[in-house]
């Protein structure tokens, strides 16, 4: 590396260090931006010479990022922004800190993929899905798929690993020469039933000679490829066929569709689906998220819901228990709550709900609508208290669950 190269990295590093010891988290947006301020080429320094994954999408990123982080491991140390710092200041600290391992797997900010992809020229970029963020701040899907198209078009020998079941998805890689299919499954339909290429409506079905999963455009030839890696009951099936019993730590089909594109990212780097399979089981909770802690008798299990994919994926990974949902509109979360009205809250009928959160009664008009019974509580312990010994699930979205996951002593 150059010499100023060397010494943005030592910077970078030891303000990370000085952050962590005040107790500011764990410094890595701070030292990637003194690292990029003292050498504004930095990321591209330290990506030089490393085989990376860039893993990117709306939803499931962190946890993809660490499953195919877990597998990777394999063949050695992975350098990887484990704290969901996904943008080029945590990239940079992640890989200044990493040392001189030669594998990385990054989280990637999905505006910011471009700009990644030009800096580190990974070998394998992961797609997972693209559907609607905040409101207030998130460019339309159409847009972001656009994005990426042109991205991939400027870097061909990049392989893509991308989601068949994500029609914007496919869009976006389907020119690029390199890429491997995998089916993940995809719940929240509503941003994609337009067609990106022609306008025509895509249609889904069972009818089709394929299954349930298939998808396909009406007014021109974009269709669901056939993936090459498949979820297949508690399992995944590789390319070659063979199926794959995997025992996950972390809840849901979700999580094993996040598997399933973790175990096609290591293929890309020679690692074998059976070598890989049993490292996936050592991921327990990612930045809190799936954590479960005892707390008076009850089992309390996070769920981060940040978008109304992942308040269905929530639904998902949640146990027919009590459920406490807490919602907020602070700045990162985003000031409109009219999202709520995306989410379809039925599949919570029955179970005893309780709500809470800055915006509350937000949610409370939304769950009526849905005819769901509720409790209104003011505080965490509130809701503790209110439920039987047990299990606890609880869905937040952003600020409320670091709020919560405060209130747990910052479990991880
Ligand atoms: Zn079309």
């Amino acid at each position: 590396m150059p010499l100023r190269a060397k010494v943005a990295t030592s910077v970078s590093r030891t303000a990370a260090a000085l952050s962590r010891a005040a107790g500011r988290g764990d410094g890595s947006v701070i030292g990637g931006w003194i690292g990029l301020k003292i050498d504004p080429d930095l990321l591209g320094h330290l990506a030089a010479g490393r085989a990376i994954a860039l893993v990117s999408g709306t939803n499931g990123k962190t946890t993809t990022t660490r499953l195919a982080a877990a597998a990777l491991g394999v063949l050695g140390p992975v350098a990887t922004n484990s704290f969901g710092a996904n943008m080029p200041t945590g990239h940079t600290s992640a890989l200044a800190k990493a040392g001189a391992t030669p594998f990385a797997v990054l989280e990637v900010d999905e505006h910011y993929l471009t700009r990644v992809i030009e800096e580190t020229t990974p070998r394998v970029v992961a797609l997972l899905n693209l559907s609607r963020d905040q409101l207030d701040r998130a460019k339309e899907v159409a847009m972001m798929a656009q994005l990426w198209r042109t991205a991939l078009a400027a870097h061909p020998d990049v392989h893509v690993v991308g989601n068949a079941d994500d029609p914007m998805v496919v869009w976006a890689a389907i020119n690029t020469a390199h890429v491997t299919w995998f089916s993940a499954g995809q719940r929240w339909l509503d941003d994609s039933w337009v067609c990106p290429e022609c306008g025509s409506a895509i249609e889904r079905g069972s009818a089709s000679e394929r299954g349930p999963s298939e998808w396909w455009c009406t007014g021109c030839t974009l269709r669901r490829p056939r993936p090459q890696w498949v979820v297949e009951d508690d399992g995944v099936v590789d390319p070659n066929g063979d199926w794959h019993l995997v025992k996950l730590q972390l809840p849901g089909q979700v999580n094993l569709g996040n598997a399933a594109t973790a175990l096609a990212v290591a293929a890309e780097f020679g690692v074998r689906a059976i070598e890989a399979v049993p490292r996936l089981a050592s991921v327990t909770s990612v930045a809190g998220r799936y954590a479960q802690v005892e707390r008076d008798g009850r089992t309390v299990r996070l769920l981060l819901a940040k978008n109304p994919a992942s308040w269905l994926e929530a639904f998902d990974m949640a146990e027919d228990a009590p459920t406490l949902l807490s919602v907020n509109a602070r700045d990162p979360d985003g000031f409109d709550t009219s999202w709520l009205y995306d989410v379809d809250f039925s599949p919570l009928r029955g179970r005893p709900v309780l709500i809470t959160g800055d915006r509350a009664y937000d949610l409370a008009v939304r769950l009526e609508v849905n005819d769901v019974a509720f409790r209104h509580v003011q505080t965490f312990d509130e809701a503790i208290r209110a439920t039987p010994p047990g299990r606890l699930e609880v869905i937040a979205n952003y600020t409320a669950f670091q709020d919560i996951r405060a209130e747990l002593d910052r479990v991880n």
